[in-house]
């Protein structure tokens, strides 16, 4: 009897340090995205997360720099979309 009781306690416990750990991150969450929900969004015509898009000169898709296979050409880094754009822009 004593050991139920202990157990609710410990589950009210649990319920409400959870929320309180989903309420501070869901305001961490909300003053993260706070700046970009500002409005400004429509004049950007790139996406900060994803980077610059680039165009890969092997098939002609646009990369994103952030996960972009960079190679640099001449001084210049180049964007492909994989490695095998890569090899090809090479031979
Ligand atoms: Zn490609």
């Amino acid at each position: 009897m004593v050991r139920a009781v202990l157990y609710i306690f410990l589950a009210i416990f649990l319920i409400s340090l959870l929320r309180s750990i989903i309420g501070v991150v869901g305001k961490g969450l909300a003053a993260l995205f706070e700046p970009d929900s500002s409005g400004r969004d429509s004049t950007g015509a790139e996406p900060r997360k994803a980077g610059e898009l680039k165009r890969d000169p092997v098939c002609g898709t646009y990369v994103s720099t952030a996960t972009s296979v960079k190679k640099t050409v001449d001084g210049q880094v180049v964007h492909f979309c994989s490695a095998a754009c890569s090899e090809k822009y090479k031979a």
